[in-house]
């Protein structure tokens, strides 16, 4: 069961049993990994949920936070269904690149496919901030190019408990 109110036109917000959530304890993991999760292909807050669980029950990583969830028109690729997007803030003490690798496991294991760039997706992992590093590698730039230039971004941090 979801509320749902309209932000405007295009956009949406969702708010259910595990979106927004906050954990009641801490967690003395190193890390901090601010993720943003996507996608636009079937039940997605049904996925959303299904990741939720998942997650924690994972050794290695500790599931804070999450924030609202946001339906949001595609960008690039314009003729597909709309988005909905959601942030999760883990622990974890896995170094940026390793944690990245564990979440395309992640993408892989909850059906993503891969067609072309900005094409429908079942589910899309990408980390925004990780702690606050700087990193512009081939695999990996932190933070998330282009984040803050992202509603479907920037309205779901921002319902993040402070
Ligand atoms: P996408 O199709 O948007 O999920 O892009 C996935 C590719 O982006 C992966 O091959 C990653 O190596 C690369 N990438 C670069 N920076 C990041 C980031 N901060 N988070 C997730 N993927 C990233």
């Amino acid at each position: 069961m979801y509320r749902k109110h309209s932000l405007n036109d295009t956009l949406t917000s969702f708010r259910g049993l595990s979106f927004p959530y906050t954990r009641r304890k801490g967690s003395p993991l190193r890390y901090t990994a601010t993720v943003g999760i996507g996608g636009n292909l079937g039940d997605v807050k049904r996925r959303f949920q299904h990741l939720f669980f998942h997650l924690q029950k994972e050794k290695h990583v500790v599931l804070l936070q999450t924030s609202l969830i946001l339906k949001n028109p595609p960008f690039g690729y314009t003729n597909q269904d709309d988005f909905f997007n959601s942030i999760m803030i883990i622990k974890t003490n896995m170094q940026a690149k390793d944690f990245l690798a564990y979440l395309m496991r992640l993408e892989k294991k909850f059906g993503r496919t891969r067609s072309f760039p900005n094409a429908p997706r079942t589910l899309d992992l990408d980390i925004i901030f990780f702690d606050n590093k700087i990193i512009n590698t081939k695999k990996l730039t932190l933070p998330h190019p282009a984040w803050s230039q992202r509603e479907s971004v920037v309205i779901p941090l921002a319902s993040l408990h402070q």
